[in-house]
């Protein structure tokens, strides 16, 4: 999964880079509004948390224009302590959720696992296809019942196609969600990390869509 970062404190957006690097994301980050803006509305992220207060281009403006653009991934925004019309301001413009400053980063991460499991129309914290779930606070897999071992790609991978079951996810859309920008991102991987899950996973669950990608078939 892919996050972007918009924060202009430093040490906050250290922070916040660190740990949800430390979750298992691929973790882009901005430090104004107008580099803010830009990523979001050209790259593809799973979620987004977005200081209101930023040099350039403050948040409210930046979620306006993502969302009269059409781009519709989730938002979290950062508000500050007691600016209740910041919050009202912040639905309006089209955020999905917001947590007051300062908060525990455990909060953070917790609600944008959540904002990230409603998007893919996933309510529960697990998600589960035929024999195979994926805790999604953990990021533990399992197996019937067992614990499997997955490297961070390979679960980077299987988390991507749990979380888009059933649909045709391209390599692209995989290359996009689990490499971070400045990482050699060949097609190619993504065949290894795909032919090791097959291994690991019941064989029949991950189909080639031909020309087009993959495609978790679960059974119900
Ligand atoms: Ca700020």
């Amino acid at each position: 999964m892919r996050v972007l970062l918009v924060e202009d404190d430093p040490i906050l957006a250290g922070q916040l880079a660190e740990e949800f690097s430390l979750a298992g994301y691929v973790v882009e980050s901005a430090h104004n509004g107008v580099d803010g803006h830009h990523l979001g509305a050209v790259e593809a992220f799973d979620a987004v948390v977005l200081d209101l207060g930023l040099p350039q281009m403050d948040g409210i403006s930046v979620l306006k224009k993502w969302r009269a653009a059409g781009r519709s991934m989730p938002v979290l925004i950062l508000t500050a302590r007691d600016a209740w019309h910041e919050k009202v301001d912040g639905i309006d413009a089209g955020a999905d959720d917001y947590l007051a400053k300062p908060f525990h980063m455990e909060e953070l991460l917790a609600r944008v696992r959540a904002l990230i499991r409603r998007a893919a129309g996933h309510a529960s914290a697990e998600i589960s296809c035929g024999p195979v779930v994926l805790d999604t606070r953990s990021g533990r897999v399992s197996l019937d019942g067992r614990s499997l071992t997955l490297t961070s790609h390979e679960l980077r991978v299987l988390s991507y196609l749990m979380h888009h079951k059933g649909e045709v996810v391209s390599r692209t859309d995989l290359i996009d969600h689990i490499y971070a920008q400045e990482f050699d991102r060949d097609s190619n991987t993504i065949e290894v990390f795909i032919g090791r899950l097959r291994k690991k996973l019941p064989p029949e669950l991950i189909k080639t869509a031909r020309g087009l990608g993959y495609r978790l078939v679960c059974p119900e």
